[in-house]
């Protein structure tokens, strides 16, 4: 199974602030979409990084409330790992597992950002090709 299939099902609408996008109002964009994190684009909507709101707490954490005036480019992680859109489900998994992170951005061949893969849809997704094989094995035995 493929991210294309993750995309497919859940669209692909990115959810974006440019680096001077202050942490509070990153912090506004994450509670309103209901969601864990933004990706950082500048010129010609190229990514330069991810905010997620682990990045934040920590920000908050060291500085206190005065955190949430910064931009995001402050904060952000600058080195992203991406992957495409014919990457396996299961490699995505391997790589929010070794690199402890819950987003993955979906990058087309020449970097540009075509979507959004989280561990919350890896989850549905692997969850629905359980039940899947759930439902196969049994009406293999029933048909036995
Ligand atoms: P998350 O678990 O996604 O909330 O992110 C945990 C930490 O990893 C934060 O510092 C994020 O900025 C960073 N992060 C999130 N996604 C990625 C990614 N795809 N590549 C590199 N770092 C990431």
């Amino acid at each position: 199974m493929t991210v294309r299939l993750i995309l497919d099902g859940k669209g692909r609408e990115v959810a974006t602030a440019s680096p001077s996008t202050s942490v509070g109002e990153a912090c506004r964009m994450l509670a309103q979409r209901r969601i864990g994190a933004l990706l950082v684009t500048g010129a010609q909507g190229r990514m330069t990084g991810i905010v997620s709101e682990r990045d934040i707490v920590k920000a908050l954490s060291e500085v206190g409330a005065a955190a949430l005036d910064k931009p995001v480019s402050a904060i952000m992680t600058r080195e992203v790992v991406t992957c495409s859109e014919a990457d396996h489900v299961a490699d995505v998994m391997r790589q929010m597992t070794s690199g402890k992170f819950r987003h993955v951005p979906v990058v087309d061949e020449t970097g540009g950002l075509i979507g959004v893969v989280s561990i919350g849809d890896v989850v549905k997704h692997r969850l629905n090709e359980l039940e899947a094989e759930t439902h196969a094995m049994r009406d293999y035995i029933v048909m036995a």
